[in-house]
């Protein structure tokens, strides 16, 4: 089982905007999609870059970000 408590926190990845390892920090916002003609409400959880405040791609985050999204479709 995954805790929820880890999955916030501070890790380092590459930002783009710095272009240079950073640290981030991760917050989770409610987030409204539209999949299959139906209005999905989930927990979307965005990177943020702690020298620049841009927003990270981080691929696992998207991963993440996916599974919760398919869960909630079915
Ligand atoms: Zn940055």
């Amino acid at each position: 089982m995954k805790n929820k408590e880890q999955d916030i926190g501070i890790y380092i990845d590459f930002c783009e905007v710095c272009l240079d390892d950073k640290y981030y920090t991760i917050k989770e916002e409610e987030k409204i999609d539209y999949a299959r003609g139906k209005e999905i409400k989930y927990t979307h959880k965005q990177a943020y870059c702690t020298e620049c405040n841009s927003p990270m791609y981080i691929s696992k985050i998207n991963d993440e970000n996916l599974d919760t999204l398919y869960s909630e479709i079915r």
